[in-house]
């Protein structure tokens, strides 16, 4: 299917044309065509398979053929995200999308200042995207007003939930007009998402894409198991022998990202950390930083690293596995993103080894597991967490050296080179 069969308006096909799209992804295949006929939707589809143009496309196509309103717009069109980062992308979406089209767009989110917001707002704009928490304090103070709303969108319903987001969102709705169309996203279909789209939807239409798609067969998944104190010197030695310039790292812990970050930058790694903890321009700077390839590696929590839209991201790392299997699928949907192919490494310690069990068996396969990491042979017990056990094979004490800058790593002996040499081929 091309995008010229879905109905959309030249100046949409141009903005997509300019965005060097050829055909639609499945989600934007399935989804449009329901969005445009005004029926509800539940869609089953996770970032990186291209569902935020799969609402932004026909949302847009149906304002623009609707008579223009006066100035001062009103909001048409909300959209709540969990996150900052998500809200910023998924206004970038429609600013991108609808570029030929005389709509206006805006974001409020938490963590900065709500004056400007507030200012923003009086100027008017027909498309709204906000968190919640933001968006009450403006309904609060009556700056926001949602009476106009015809199209209500819950862009990753099931994180919102996950972040404890419900009554938030339930107040939302308390403000917006009956007659609506709502479209309720989630890469995951809990009990409470059933019952959030049972209370929200009507008569829905459901869209899924199937999950295979979130670990497409272009991304490539390996496993080192590793002793933890050895992980960030076989992490730079990856990032430096690979010569890397693009690296999403993900850590569990604020502290643990930072102090990784540390590290990599002592062996001579760019790189910033991205966590809650950081102020809205600390985040937008790494961010912006990491799009412009100012920096090597990004070191994220999965909250902040949530709705990250970084183009063809090549490489994705899990420093440290996460707790929810479901989110394993989340990380490494970061890369091998619209036909891009990429590349995700776990390092896992025996301490981990249940959850990769857990995400194994959620992904209904074996991950690949790197045989010769460099490092001592260590096993993982997939069905417990197990202390770790040290095998006395030819390889104990024997470290990678790695060099100050980072980049040219020397190896101790001779099997260590045909390790990087294999390491090269992959
Ligand atoms: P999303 O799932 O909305 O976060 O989108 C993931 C990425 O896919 C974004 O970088 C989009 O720019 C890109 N994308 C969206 N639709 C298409 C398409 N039809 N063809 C190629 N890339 C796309």
């Amino acid at each position: 299917m091309s995008f010229d069969q879905l109905n959309l308006s030249p100046p949409l096909l141009q903005a997509i044309a300019e965005q060097g799209y050829t055909k639609p992804t499945p989600v934007q295949e399935q989804a449009i065509p329901v969005i445009l006929s005004g029926r509800d939707i539940l869609a089953g589809a996770q970032t990186g398979t291209g569902k935020t143009a799969g609402f932004a496309l026909p949302i847009l196509e149906r304002l623009y053929s609707q008579p223009m309103p006066k100035k001062p717009h009103p909001i048409r069109v909300l959209v709540l995200t969990p996150t900052r980062e998500l809200a910023s992308q998924v206004l970038e979406s429609f600013k991108t999308y609808g570029k030929h089209l005389p709509l206006f767009s805006d974001v409020v989110f938490g963590g900065v200042s709500i004056h400007a917001q507030i200012k923003r707002l009086q100027r008017g704009t027909d498309i709204l995207v906000a968190t919640p928490g933001r968006l009450l304090d403006l309904m609060q103070q009556k700056k926001v007003d949602l009476s106009h709303v015809q199209f209500f969108v819950l862009d990753e319903a099931d994180r919102m939930l996950d972040m404890g987001f419900i009554r938030d969102i339930r107040k939302v709705i308390t403000a917006l007009p009956k007659q609506r169309q709502n479209l309720l996203f989630s890469a995951t279909y809990s009990k409470e998402i059933k019952a959030l789209s049972a209370q929200l939807l009507n008569d829905p239409t459901e869209v899924a894409v199937a999950r295979e798609n979130a670990t497409a067969d272009k991304i490539t998944q390996s496993v080192y198991p590793i002793k933890q104190e050895n992980k960030r010197e076989l992490l730079s030695w990856l990032i430096g022998d690979g010569n890397w310039q693009q690296v999403l790292v993900f850590a569990r812990t604020k502290h643990g990202a930072d102090r990784l970050c540390k590290q990599l930058m002592r062996d001579g790694i760019r790189c910033a950390a991205l966590h809650g903890n950081k102020s809205q321009n600390a985040r937008n700077r790494a961010l912006g930083d990491f799009k412009d390839n100012k920096i090597t590696a990004l070191i994220a929590t999965d909250i902040a690293a949530r709705g990250l839209d970084i183009d063809q991201l090549p490489h994705v790392v899990n420093f440290d596995l996460p707790a929810v299997a479901e989110d394993y699928v989340h990380r490494i949907g970061r890369t091998g993103r619209a036909g891009a192919e990429g590349e995700a490494i776990s390092l896992v310690t025996p301490e981990e080894g249940h959850l990769l069990g857990a995400i194994e068996k959620l992904l209904g396969r074996q991950i690949l597991r790197v045989a010769d990491t460099g490092y001592e042979t260590v096993e993982l017990n997939l069905s417990k967490s197990s202390k770790p056990k040290s095998k006395p094979n030819n390889q104990r004490n024997r470290r990678r050296k790695t060099s100050s800058n980072g980049n040219k790593r020397h190896l101790a002996t001779s099997s260590e080179r045909q390790a990087q040499s294999r390491g090269n081929r992959r």
